[in-house]
């Protein structure tokens, strides 16, 4: 049933079951408690009159004033009835306290052992059977509407002496509907404030519901609204909220990546069209042909370069190409990578030294000889004729570093923090001409961080650019499963 699938409805079950056994639990001893006061009052007053009553049976003519607890003849056998019929004188001041109107005077009856009546009181009821005795000599029962005391005397004689409790036993009614109604009314005020509570409390999540059922729908904007951030559904939406912050923000760089990555498509595909259809306007030479041809490769290969950044990119993103944390040299790797870029260190007639120990870090050969290559064509790419590049690896404490550092045009200090970012560029103009993407420095921050390692850039505009890797000279330990206990 949908009903009690609802938490609020469930809280409001539970809430109201506890609230009912709480208040019958409260209810039940309130009401016995009167009772029993109540009938103890009764009670004590019985038991005054059984020793009035007591006191005033005479056994074989004996002394008036003598209470019934005497012993019995040493001639007599306890339980046999006297030869001489035992009588009861009441002195005025004792009849007294039997008289009143019928139905709340005290009254009483007095049996021998065999069950014979020696004497009762006026007010007593036509019906009453001597009670049979039990263990205790002094008991006390309700009867209908009468309240009675018995006690056996130690000569068997049992005298019994009770009030009609009619009155007290109503007042015990009346007490038990008070608490009856009473307790409905605080049941229904805890249902109403247990159902504001919840319904205070679960708020939150309805918000939270509202909002994600928006967001669903593809409106990636909305945000849960909630004031009260202290409660854990506040810390939730809070949580949720960042969340969706998050989600929103990755949403919009996945955007304007597909965007940048079709901007960056467009133009070496335009120069493809424009040279195919120049070259098929008209009839041309074999030169013509030629340059033609040579302009679609140039465009090609950019194309390639460019979509070959895009999958590495999407690999490393997704974690499908991971750092095999393998022990390798990085002062070699540094060697080797900056060596194959000599040539064009040559073009650009920028001198090229190196200064390497043997280094061992952790890591990927392939993906470390990528970073050293793009650290290394930069710093070439953006210098200037006549300057330097110097490379440096070297080991310190718990680290493999490796610097590379140019004597270029340096970054402005407003491009320094987006140089990382994908398709940055902070000269455009110059490095878009020259075939540069903006993917290169991304390509490297996300291989340096899959290694667990750093890059930093210090740079100053016409004075050159020194980029610093930290790698980590053991490999990360593997994360152990969690200890169940
Ligand atoms: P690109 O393919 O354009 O070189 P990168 O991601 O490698 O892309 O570099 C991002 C930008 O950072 C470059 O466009 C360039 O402006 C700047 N940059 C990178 N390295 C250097 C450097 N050594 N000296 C000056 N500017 C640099």
């Amino acid at each position: 049933m949908k009903l009690f699938r609802s938490i609020r409805w469930r809280l409001q079950l539970w809430h109201g079951l506890l609230l009912v056994l709480v208040l019958v639990g409260f209810g039940f001893t309130a009401w016995r408690l009167q009772q029993a006061t109540q009938l103890k009052r009764v009670d004590q007053e019985l038991e005054r009159r059984i020793a009035v009553v007591a006191g005033a049976i005479r056994r074989g003519g004996g002394e008036p004033g003598r209470t019934q607890d005497r012993p019995p003849p040493r001639d007599r056998q306890p339980g046999r009835p006297s030869p001489v019929p035992p009588e009861i004188r009441l002195t005025p001041r004792d009849v007294s306290q039997f008289e009143g109107v019928s139905g709340s005077a005290f009254y009483y009856v007095a049996w021998l052992p065999g069950g014979g009546e020696i004497s009762r009181s006026s007010h007593a009821p036509p019906i009453i059977s001597c009670p049979s005795r039990g263990d205790e000599r002094s008991e006390a029962r309700t009867r209908g509407p009468f309240r009675e005391y018995f006690h056996f005397t130690p000569a068997g004689d049992c005298i019994l002496v009770g009030r009609d409790v009619h009155d007290e036993l109503a007042g015990i009614r009346r007490f038990a509907w008070f608490l009856a109604g009473a307790g409905g009314m605080v049941l229904l005020l805890g249902l109403a404030v247990g159902w504001w509570v919840s319904t205070r409390a679960l708020r939150p999540i309805a918000e939270i519901s509202a909002a994600a059922t928006k967001i669903s729908t593809g409106d990636i904007t909305q945000r849960i609204q909630t004031s009260d951030t202290s409660s854990e559904l506040g810390e939730l939406a809070q949580v949720l909220n960042d969340t969706f912050d998050r989600l929103q923000a990755s949403f919009a760089r996945q955007a304007q990546f597909t965007a940048d990555a079709s901007h960056e498509l467009r133009t070496p595909i335009s120069v493809v069209l424009t040279q195919t259809q120049a070259a098929l306007a008209r009839e041309r030479t074999v030169t013509e042909y030629r340059e033609c041809l040579a302009a679609c490769q140039r465009a090609a290969q950019r194309m390639r370069k460019l979509t070959e950044s895009l999958l590495t990119l999407a690999r490393l993103d997704s974690g499908e190409c991971p750092a095999i944390r393998e022990l390798c040299d990085l002062g070699r790797i540094a060697r080797d990578a900056t060596e194959l870029l000599r040539p064009l260190a040559g073009e650009q007639r920028v001198a090229l030294d190196i200064t390497t120990a043997t280094t061992p870090c952790a890591g990927n050969a392939g993906q470390l000889g990528q970073v050293v290559t793009n650290l290394v064509g930069n710093a070439i790419s953006y210098n200037r004729p006549g300057g330097s590049v110097h490379v440096r690896v070297s080991a310190e404490p718990g680290s493999a570093v490796l610097v590379v550092t140019d004597t270029g045009q340096g970054i402005a200090s407003e491009d320094l923090p987006h140089i990382f970012d994908r398709f940055y560029r902070a000269d455009k103009a110059r490095s878009g001409a020259t075939g540069h993407s903006g993917l290169g420095l991304a390509i490297t921050k996300s291989i340096v961080d899959a290694h667990g390692g750093t890059i930093e850039v210090a740079s100053a505009l016409d004075q050159g650019s020194s980029f610093t890797v930290r790698l980590p000279v053991s490999p990360p330990r593997p994360e152990l499963p969690e200890d169940p206990e």
